[in-house]
């Protein structure tokens, strides 16, 4: 079914007609993003920026067969049903995507050069191999930036209701790249901002059965993805977890998952510092020019603080 009028804002009601996030070919979204209400007092927004892999039909899948997307190049696999499980668990507000990260990557800014993949862990993608500043721009107007509006509505309205919210983003990670075993059941990556990161570490590191990665697989510290671009140049307390696939390949081990973050974030929720707005700064440096308006301590000693 080929997309039709315009993206529409799709509250909890709707979310159910994206149900079919996890495979492409679905019924196509009527939004790039499902948006959960949430209990208005929730401390937490949960975000999951590689909900999906959708493609629309017009793009003919980019070119790639279905076997490429559907694994970890064209979104997290087991992200969604975490952060399903998660916002229920917490009451939160969630604001997933519902397009593939193939087609625009909404965690990079928007002049990030991998943005749009060319060629994706091995996988050379042909409808994003010519594609012009045009296209892009497109993209960018369709999926990314409605994606990214989603969520400053959803933080506008927590601040509307006198709650300044902490942001979790949830991702997930292959047990093996590039023929390494991955060790860590769990990432906690982070760039400057202790607030939830530091703790969380601390709490999943008392499981002596779990291997927890700080700022493993991948470093936190991206300019302009989406914790730096809402988080870090707004002041919020925030934090990214990658979960191995592995462990959250079925609807049991994501209600697992969920359960272990949820009791985490329960005692988190009652730190006043979690609810400060407080800029602690980025170890990228000075802030990229969309930061800029929002920023007043970004790079320097990391110190800026105005709570
Ligand atoms: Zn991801």
């Amino acid at each position: 079914m080929a997309q039709t009028g315009r993206w529409r804002y799709v509250s909890a009601e709707m979310a159910s007609i994206c149900e079919s996030e996890d495979e492409s070919g679905g019924e196509t979204p009527a939004a790039p993003f499902v948006h959960i209400e949430g209990d208005p007092a929730a401390g937490f927004i949960v975000l999951c920026d590689h909900a999906s892999n959708w493609i629309p039909e017009e793009l003919r899948d980019l070119g790639l067969p279905h076997a490429e997307l559907s694994r970890h190049i064209a979104y997290d696999p087991g992200a969604a049903a975490v952060t399903r499980a998660l916002a229920e668990r917490i009451a939160a507000p969630a604001v997933m995507s519902t397009f593939s990260r193939l087609l625009i990557d909404p965690n990079r800014g928007e002049n990030d050069p991998t943005l749009v993949m060319r060629l994706s862990d091995g996988a050379v993608v042909p409808g994003n191999a010519r594609i012009d500043d045009v296209e892009k721009r497109k993209r960018v107007a369709r999926f990314h930036k409605p994606y990214h509006d989603a969520i400053d509505a959803e933080i506008d309205r927590r601040m509307a209701y006198g709650q300044v919210p902490g942001l979790v983003s949830i991702h997930s990670f292959t047990p093996v790249w590039r023929g390494r075993a991955r060790p860590w059941h769990i990432g906690i990556l982070w760039d400057a901002d202790p607030r939830l990161a530091v703790p969380m570490i601390a709490a999943l590191s008392s499981d002596t059965k779990l291997i927890v990665g700080d700022n493993e697989p991948y470093s936190g510290a991206l300019a302009c993805d989406t914790l730096y671009r809402h988080g870090t140049c707004r002041g919020l307390a925030h934090v990214l977890i990658e979960l191995r696939q592995d462990l959250i390949a079925d609807q049991e081990g994501a209600e697992e998952w969920a359960e272990r973050l949820s009791a985490i974030l329960t005692e988190l929720d009652r730190l006043q510092e979690v609810h400060e707005i407080c800029h602690h700064g980025s170890r990228i440096g000075p802030g990229a020019p969309i930061c800029a308006e929002r920023i007043s301590g970004i790079g320097g000693d990391g110190n800026g603080r105005d709570q």
